[in-house]
């Protein structure tokens, strides 16, 4: 049964097609630019890179394209072999704790969600409506980023500010990158062989959320109302005093969305260090004796450290923590940091099995009294087992 996995962005759609269930992935790829001059695509098949050039005006003529070329490049011989297209949608709100077969209802649910979510559930839709009315015939899924999170109880997820604020408009802590907790959740538990495991996983990307889950159930994670706080990201503050944005405001001259964006987009690693919020240029600024490189890198450590030591206190003592995403699992340097400064913890690490790159493995000594693992994640498979279990 092939199945596609696919996440659109403002001019982006990203897809992957996999049989199920053997979780094979046939073929993944991108377009880029669409609605924008350049616009481009790539199909991967067997290691192979093809990238064509073209207009692509909207989402609904890239996914035309998409289909034309499954058939074109003998990746399917018509339509009908699709039998189920998985959409990561971002904001499911509290009404969704689990991925759902799209319908009206549904459809109108993630529209209601854009407030909450004004920068991605639009985009979101975008995708949703091109493929339904390209594929009329095939199921349509929603995977939401938010909806592992649901589990958090509300002395987690509530902020304490006025009650009504949550009553009346939703204000509360929802969570996000929630098809990665899961996932890495569900595979150090097979890993491991247990599943009452006690875990905090470090999803440590360009964005990045901690979370504390026992036995596959999220606890309590870092991220909140939007994606902005928790711990330091490559564009994003983390936690900060709100009382900074009409302090800057008043003395800048600044608009609120201008604030918002600076908060959102030049802030973390990129504003601290002034040159990037890619983590190997951040280390590469250090070795140069770049001394802002050297503080953003501090920071970013330090706020991983003290999360993670939190959510260990409010586990009673966590057995796993798991390094997921582009820092998380490539970044020897950033976790040997994070691990070091884990000592009250009675973590050690290997440094020896700690040098690696993207490959699944335990980094932490057998003295260690919590494992430490590498596990990368695996979002797009996620989404498409969520399909296939919904679809078959
Ligand atoms: P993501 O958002 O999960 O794609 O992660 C992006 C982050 O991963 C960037 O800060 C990259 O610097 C980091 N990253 C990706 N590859 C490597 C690598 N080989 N070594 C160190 N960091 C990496």
């Amino acid at each position: 049964m092939k199945i596609l996995s696919v996440n659109a962005g403002s001019s982006s759609l990203k897809f992957s097609m996999y049989e199920m269930p053997e979780e094979k992935v046939i073929t993944t790829g991108v377009f880029e630019r669409i609605g924008l001059e350049g616009s481009n695509y790539t199909f991967k098949i067997n290691d192979e890179k093809h990238k064509k050039e073209m207009p692509v005006s909207n989402h609904e003529e890239a996914v035309k394209i998409l289909v034309e070329e499954l058939i074109n490049y003998n990746i399917i011989k018509s339509v009908n072999e699709i039998e189920g297209v998985g959409h990561r949608t971002v904001h499911g709100a509290d009404k969704y704790s689990d991925s759902i077969v799209i319908n009206d209802k549904v459809l109108n649910d993630i529209k209601s969600f854009i407030p909450l979510a004004p920068l991605h559930n639009p985009a979101n839709i975008t995708g949703i409506e091109s493929f339904s009315h390209i594929l009329p015939n095939v199921k349509m899924v929603a995977v939401f980023d938010t909806a592992y999170h649901q589990t958090m109880d509300k002395v987690h997820y509530l902020y304490p500010v006025p009650y009504e604020w949550y009553e009346d408009y939703a204000v509360r802590k929802y969570g996000f990158h929630g098809t990665s907790h899961k996932y890495i959740n569900g595979r150090i538990m097979e890993i491991l062989n247990n599943k009452e495991l006690k875990v905090i996983v470090c999803h440590i990307g360009n964005g990045a959320s901690i979370s504390a889950s026992i036995g596959g159930k999220c606890i309590d994670t870092s991220m909140g109302f939007t994606p902005l706080p928790g711990v330091m990201m490559g564009t994003r503050t983390g936690d900060i005093d709100p009382s900074i944005i009409p302090y800057i405001m008043n003395t800048t001259g600044m608009t609120i969305d201008q604030v918002m964006d600076t908060l959102n987009k030049k802030s973390g690693l990129l504003g601290v260090s002034g040159i990037s919020s890619d983590s190997r240029d951040i280390c590469q600024g250090i070795i140069d004796g770049n001394e802002r490189c050297k503080i953003a890198q501090e920071m970013f450590v330090n706020r991983i450290v003290n999360y993670i030591s939190m959510y260990n206190t409010e586990l009673n003592t966590a057995d796993v923590i798991c390094f997921t995403a582009g820092i998380g699992e490539n970044g020897i340097e950033v976790r040997e940091q994070i691990m070091n400064k884990l000592g009250a913890l009675n973590i050690t690490l290997d440094k020896e099995a700690n040098n690696i790159r993207g490959k699944e493995r335990i980094i932490s000594t057998s003295d260690s009294k919590i494992q430490c693992y590498i596990v990368p994640t695996d979002e797009e498979l996620m989404i498409a087992r969520d399909t296939y279990n919904l679809a078959k």
